[in-house]
């Protein structure tokens, strides 16, 4: 960059910081810096476009268009050169404006004396607020070094913005997250709550965007480069002895804390009045506009590695965010991009709800959330962005909607709402220690899934008769090395002592699809759900699974033990699996340790090939749980993930109903114990028909428990199941609507 321009910019800089800490209005503000650019940069026009709401920009300051239009000039985001400028997230830089793609004729603004045309995004960390523009008669395109000058600008634009320095009249001026937002997600976990947010990863406040000290500035983010670089020296040599995958993520980390391209970009950006922070943001926010356009998911990645390293760099610079979670308000939501299941953990069961900006309804910190009955709404964007920590915020986890500082009058029917919930709450408690006997006096036996040790308490708060699937993985998942045989035993009695004497089914581990171990190697297989996974995993390399069944064996300590397989496809996997139990049991007997005094071994059934096994498949197995989850996505070939296919097919479907209905059979031709253990299970409608054709053993999270006693106690299966036939008769693809109609009348 030429010397006179460096200067100049500074000088633009120094100016605009002036006019930015005179006392007045926002629009007095705004009007003052457009004159200020024009002038410095000897341009006819320049103007300010903000956003008014979430598509449309309006003209909020200009120098040299008429002053008529401002406030009334508006675009959608894409339209003409300014909406795309914003939608972009773009420079566009011409010296024919009409000539040039998506150009669009403003006649209110008197814009056609005027042929060059250059739209800077102003944005904050990828977050679009507006576009900067200059404009000249003659045709000139701007140079590079003027383009750059504009971005620092607009840079400082940005963040003036974020600190309320432009309020005033008028949506396009209203302050920044002040005003009530409703953010639209995905349900991961039902429920409703109230509460205040707190963010995972407090956002900076750069109160000082603008220096004229560069070398002072220099030497700030010099010095903080060198922290930043030995924490994660610091960083990786814990790693290194612990954990490969990780280590080789801090190598990455590493690679970008010394690039020196990373580093040069800043130095320019402090030498043309930035201060060490805004420099950093400037860098970061590219880097989130790039992120979000790249397609390729190892540049995304890496994207991300960098945006994380911005973010400790920036805590380091202004000394923010470093002891956040003493700051934790009550009844805490917390709101996050993404968070991993054992940072969740680490929160623990005081949270009141979770808003995720990415998140999968499949993901292990779901799970957790799931297990713990904390709404949970994923995929709701933007949130990261308009949320500031302690903000009121309602999490309706019915509808996947996210109310951010919400008006009275939302407000007051979400506490209808919740007011509702805990009447329900209280007539589920009212019934808690009474059985799920139906009308017809049938009593189907509901328990409760759990994977960790927290879920226990629920065993006696919700009234679930015992654990019907015991997910060993999360305990594998939540650590950052394979536990011990003595860990996972001490684990397991804590398990069957909280347990209080009722049975628990422990599953063996079941990782492979969505559910990588950190410290494995993951296969990269292009269908993981269909591939090696689960039980296939412990029979190929049988060292985990030996080590499992001991430690089950060891915490049994001579009480009955039930346990069962995952994803078992045929008879010879159950075979083999049952027989490394016998092998665990001979051993156990050779050391001089205690049996069980009785043992069940199941299998789950979760691929449709099962329920077609021959018949002394089901006279070996002591029972069989059918997960639901995987069945369904393979019933009906949709992946349980992917949230465009998965809702497509409904558990109610008839065919879906009748395979369940021919496992049922064939378990009660050989005395075989059948349950269910699915999400499905949880649902009371589904859990009616369920019943209906014949399962007497359901297993749900501990918060389905009420509802679904609820339901049952107030119906006759033999009436249900006639609905349910008819509809069948009917030619119905589902017997949703028609049980749902019965309903109506019935409860
Ligand atoms: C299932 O697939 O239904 C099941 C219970 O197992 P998971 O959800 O853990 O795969
Ligand atoms: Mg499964």
């Amino acid at each position: 960059m030429p010397h006179r321009l460096e200067s100049e910019s500074r000088k633009l800089l120094g100016r605009l910081r002036e006019a930015l800490a005179a006392h007045g209005e926002g629009q007095a503000r705004l009007d003052k810096v457009v004159q200020l650019i024009a002038d410095s940069m000897l341009v006819e026009v320049c103007s300010i476009y903000l956003f008014r709401d979430d598509e449309t920009l309006e003209l909020c300051a200009t120098m040299g268009l008429r002053q008529d239009a401002v406030h009334q000039t508006r675009m959608r985001l894409g339209e003409g050169l300014v909406g795309r400028t914003a939608k972009f997230g773009r420079v566009i830089n011409t010296a024919d404006a009409p000539a040039e793609k998506g150009f669009r004729f403003m006649p209110e603004t008197g814009e056609e004396r005027y042929s060059s045309f250059c739209g800077v995004p102003i944005q904050r960390l990828g977050e679009a607020l507006g576009v900067l523009v200059v404009q000249t008669k003659t045709e000139r395109k701007l140079t590079q070094d003027e383009v750059y000058a504009l971005e620092i600008v607009a840079m400082v634009i940005a963040e003036m913005t974020e600190l309320g320095a432009f309020v005033g009249e008028g949506a396009a001026l209203s302050a920044r997250h002040q005003q009530p937002v409703m953010l639209r997600g995905t349900v991961a976990q039902e429920g409703a709550s109230e509460g205040k947010v707190f963010l995972h990863e407090p956002r900076v406040v750069v109160t000082n965007p603008i220096s004229d000290d560069p070398e002072k500035e220099h030497d700030r983010l010099v010095k903080a480069i060198d922290e930043l670089r030995a924490s994660v020296d610091n960083m990786l040599t814990g790693a290194r002895t612990v954990d490969a995958e990780q280590a080789q993520v801090l190598e990455a980390y590493r690679m970008f804390a010394n690039s020196g391209s990373w580093l040069r970009r800043m130095k320019a950006d402090i030498e043309n009045g930035l201060s060490a922070e805004a420099a950093v943001e400037k860098e970061q926010s590219l880097a989130r506009t790039r992120l979000s356009q790249a397609g390729d998911p190892y540049l995304r990645e890496r994207m991300n590695d960098l945006d994380d390293l911005s973010n400790r760099l920036l805590r380091i610079l202004t000394g923010q965010g470093a002891d956040a979670r003493a700051d934790m308000p009550d009844n805490p939501i917390l709101v996050a991009r993404n968070i991993g299941p054992g940072e969740l953990l680490d929160y623990g069961k005081k949270l009141k709800g979770i808003v995720l900006e990415e998140g999968s309804v499949g993901s292990h910190a779901t799970i957790v959330a799931r297990a713990w009955a904390i709404p949970l709404i994923i995929n709701a964007q933007g949130v990261t962005s308009e949320a500031l920590n302690g903000d009121t915020i309602l999490v309706d986890g019915e509808q996947g909607i996210a109310h951010l500082r919400p008006d009275d009058t939302v407000h007051g029917a979400f506490r209808d709402k919740l007011a509702m919930q805990t009447r329900a709450q209280e007539r589920y408690a009212s019934i808690r220690d009474l059985p799920a006997t139906t009308k017809c006096n049938n009593t189907i036996s509901l328990q409760m899934n759990a994977g960790l040790i927290a879920d226990l308490p629920s065993l006696a708060g919700s009234g679930a008769e015992g654990v019907g699937l015991f997910r060993t993985e999360l305990q594998f998942l939540i650590r950052n090395q394979m536990p011990k045989r003595a860990e996972l035993s001490a684990l397991y009695s804590r398990v069957i002592n909280a347990a209080g004497g009722k049975r628990v089914a422990f599953r063996t581990l079941d990782i492979g699809s969505d559910k990588v171990l950190p410290y494995m190697k993951p296969n990269d297989e292009p269908n993981p759900a269909m591939g090696w996974r689960a039980i296939r995993v412990g029979l190929d390399k049988p060292g985990v699974l030996r080590m499992q069944l001991q430690a089950l064996l060891r915490a049994t300590n001579g009480g009955p033990l039930a346990v069962m397989f995952p994803f078992i496809t045929q008879t010879r996997e159950f075979r083999d699996a049952k027989a490394e139990m016998d092998k665990a049991l001979a051993r156990e007997k050779k050391l001089g340790h205690p049996l069980p005094s009785s043992l069940e071994v199941g299998a789950m059934l979760e691929t449709p090939s099962l329920g077609f096994a021959p018949d002394a498949f089901f006279e070996e197995v002591d029972f069989l749980s059918i997960g639901g989850n995987d069945l369904k996505q393979f019933f009906f070939a949709a992946d349980r993930e992917n949230e465009r296919v998965r809702k497509r097919y409904d558990t109610l479907d008839v065919s879906f109903l009748s395979f369940i209905e021919r496992v049922v059979k064939r378990c009660d031709a050989t005395g075989t114990p059948v349950s269910f253990c699915g999400e499905d299970a949880g649902r009371p409608v589904e859990a009616l028909c369920f019943a209906a054709l014949g399962i007497r053993n359901l297993s749900m999270r501990p918060a389905s428990i009420g509802p679904v006693k609820h339901l049952l106690r107030r119906v006759d299966l033999g009436e249900v199941r006639k609905v349910m036939d008819d509809a069948t008769a009917n030619g119905d693809q589902s017997v949703r609507r028609a049980v749902a109609d019965w309903l109506v009348y019935q409860v």
